[in-house]
């Protein structure tokens, strides 16, 4: 598969949408999401569908978020270039490629090792490069790395993983959904002090869930 005029003009429509009709605002966002083919992250069965607002199923039975849920959580972030991001659950390695794409320092970590590789073999294809791909857990975020200016958790989790919280830099932001697996609330900490935090809310979702450890 390669990036055609077609697709290119796909992507196009499907940003003017997230502008038009969503509310994206943050041009960031919006440059970095028609710049990245979406449809080099998908099987090549959904390669016409790349550029509608839909989640597809992935390797190792997870899903691609719909691009509408990337641009809300990317925007909720307010990234600024060259901040430090950790990102929860990369997956095929498309949201991996928007932060990237807005010069971000990106750090990602996955837990199944079929889709850590998959990433990692596209990510360098389109010389895409994230600081760092970690397979491994999640909820231990990267202690090594740590602190971060925001971390996305891209994975719905029933339990608030305050270790992420505590690798956040004050003044730094975490956009991560929580509740039950039937649907997640999605929400925006900032950190106001080493221990204290603002909540925002930003309604309902649906996300595959965040879970522990790791599989091969
Ligand atoms: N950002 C991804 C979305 C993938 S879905 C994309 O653009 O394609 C969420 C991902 O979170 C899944 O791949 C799932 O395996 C991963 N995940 C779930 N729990 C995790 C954990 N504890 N640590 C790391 N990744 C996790």
């Amino acid at each position: 598969m390669n990036d055609t005029f077609l697709h290119k003009g796909k992507r196009k429509i499907l940003v003017d949408y997230f502008r038009e009709k969503i509310g994206i605002s943050d041009e960031n966002v919006l440059k970095a999401m028609n710049e990245v083919p979406r449809h080099l992250f998908l099987e090549s069965i959904f390669e016409d569908y790349a550029y509608e607002d839909r989640a597809f199923p992935i390797l190792a039975k997870q899903t691609i978020s719909h691009p509408s849920t990337v641009a809300e959580q990317t925007e909720l972030l307010q990234l600024k270039e060259k901040e430090k991001v950790l990102e929860i659950g990369t997956g095929s390695g498309y949201q991996t490629a928007v932060l990237v794409a807005m010069n971000a320092l990106v750090y990602t970590i996955e837990r199944q090792k079929e889709l850590h590789n998959f990433a990692e073999k596209k990510l360098r294809e389109m010389h895409l490069r994230p600081k760092f791909q970690s397979f491994g857990d999640g909820f231990a975020g990267l202690p090594t790395f740590a602190p971060f200016d925001k971390v996305l958790v891209t994975c719905g989790a029933e339990i608030l993983p305050t270790e992420l919280l505590r690798q956040l830099k004050v003044g730094g932001k975490m956009v991560i959904p929580l509740g039950k697996t039937d649907e997640q609330i999605l929400y925006r900490f900032t950190k106001i002090s080493e221990t204290e935090f603002e909540k925002e809310e930003f309604g309902a979702y649906k996300f595959v869930p965040m879970l522990g450890n790791t599989n091969h």
